[in-house]
């Protein structure tokens, strides 16, 4: 197996990877609440994830991926009431919308294990319990709060000073004040819940360890997780068992609008169905927002969005070019595949990996069943979906398009373009014959 260095955000440091079990791999990360559509600042954060679960899975890892979905919490019960419907039907409706958002962009979900928060009331609780015997936790009139001034090294992960004189002073809801290290909900009474409801912590603290063990190996999130939320995460899990919860810690950068952090709160968002909308593809975005270092801030804007479907084309021509080439000129690309994945196994050093792609790209020599078998392995991790034949229906009419051009019917040729292009075909002609590329903005959308 290939040698692998991340940045672990607990140690700040670059850190060899070493799995717990030989072979194996358990990846947790956080996911959504589902009171609202994801934005594509979130979306970033799942992408940074796939390519991690890709990248792992690739080089021969049998990784384990769960991911949480959040739903009950404030915010739910909050748009529950502004909907005038129930919290399940809230759930139920953006969940769907982030599992088909998932989809569009090509990320794995059917192999990734999804889990609710609502379907693990007993865990949780079971932890929540656990807290309060051993004494990191107290029962308070609303509810059970965790003590922070109680784990002697909280604050540590985050980077953290506390002043523990203001532990007690509790924060009440789930919309955290960043900067309030005090202590914070594990348990909340709550009438319309016989037995109360969770806080959103617990929920990560609990799910993780259920599916995944503990410790287990990789946990990752967006930056703004890592406090308070990973942080507490940590302190209930390491003082409910005296073991770590995980050895690596993985944090993507932020997507920004005009320097800004795209968020919800700001309104400088946009969701998949808004880019869509601008006819670009879910594939260009996915190129877009995976092409930057996960740990690299990176400003989003249409003008690289038509860069990114630039690129997602001239793939896909040189994938349907090669199909035309019998014999590549080039006799091997393993080396380009072995440096491709060296960079990923540098912290995932995206933007040189690419770098390798593009240079087998734009060297005619390797167009044919090397490059497309190089374009096919790379592929698999950076999931773009370019790999794709055109269907026999078009490849006929290309054919019967290629055969009128040499008879010079040109009145036929085309009239045999035109409809290839209606069929949502760009047609490219070359010495070796005519191909077709699929337009971009028609794949993929829902
Ligand atoms: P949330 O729904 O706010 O809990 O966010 C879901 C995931 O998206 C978390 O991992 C966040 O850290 C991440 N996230 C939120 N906003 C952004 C952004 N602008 N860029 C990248 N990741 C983000
Ligand atoms: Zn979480």
């Amino acid at each position: 197996l290939t040698k692998i260095k991340f940045y672990n955000t607990a140690s700040r440091q670059l850190e060899d990877f070493k799995p717990i079990t030989k072979g194996k791999v358990g990846l947790y990360s956080c996911g959504p609440t589902v009171y609202d559509e994801a934005h594509i600042g979130n979306l970033r954060a799942y992408i940074c994830n796939d390519i991690l679960y890709r990248f792992l899975k690739a080089i021969g890892y049998d990784v384990r991926w769960v991911m949480n979905i959040t739903d009950i919490d404030d915010k739910m019960i909050k748009r529950a009431k502004e909907e005038k419907t129930t919290i399940g039907q809230v759930a139920q409706k953006y969940e769907k919308k982030f599992l088909d958002d998932l989809r569009s962009i090509n990320i794995g979900i059917d192999e990734t294990k999804i889990v609710r928060a609502t379907d693990h009331f007993k865990e949780m609780k079971e932890l929540t319990d656990k807290l309060v015997q051993k004494g990191y936790a107290y029962k308070a009139d609303d509810g059970i709060y965790f003590s922070v001034a109680k784990f002697k090294d909280y604050g540590k992960f985050a980077g953290i000073e506390i002043d523990t004189a203001k532990s007690r002073e509790r924060v009440k809801n789930d919309t955290y004040d960043k900067s309030s290290p005090q202590d914070f909900a594990l348990w909340k009474n709550d009438s319309d819940f016989a037995d109360g409801r969770p806080g959103w912590h617990i929920e990560c603290s609990a799910m993780s360890t259920e599916y995944l063990g503990q410790p287990f190996d990789i946990h990752t999130g967006g930056v703004d997780l890592i406090f308070p939320h990973h942080q507490n995460e940590i302190a209930q899990s390491e003082a409910a068992t005296g073991k770590k919860l995980a050895n690596y810690w993985l944090h993507n950068e932020h997507l920004l609008v005009d320097g800004a952090k795209m968020s919800k709160s700001l309104r400088n968002f946009y969701t998949l169905r808004d880019v869509l909308k601008k006819k670009y593809s879910a594939t260009a975005l996915r190129f877009e927002l995976l092409q930057a270092h996960y740990r690299s801030k990176l400003d989003f804007g249409w003008e690289a969005m038509t860069g990114a479907e630039t690129v997602v084309r001239d793939l896909r021509r040189f994938w349907a070019k090669s199909a035309l080439v019998k014999k590549s000129k080039t006799l091997s690309l393993e080396d380009s595949y072995q440096t491709f994945v060296v960079a990923l196994a540098d912290d995932l050093n995206m933007p040189t990996a690419l770098a390798v792609v593009f240079g087998v790209v734009n060297n005619t020599d390797n167009e044919g069943p090397v490059g497309r078998d190089f374009l096919r392995r790379v592929d698999e991790i950076l999931g773009l979906d370019i790999t794709n034949d055109t269907p026999p229906g078009v490849q006929a009419l290309l054919e019967a398009m290629d055969l009128a051009r040499s008879d010079k019917n040109f009145i036929e040729s085309d009239r045999l373009r035109l409809k290839i292009e209606k069929l949502g075909y760009q047609v490219e002609n070359s010495p070796v014959g005519s191909y077709a590329i699929a337009e971009t903005q028609n794949s993929k959308v829902r």
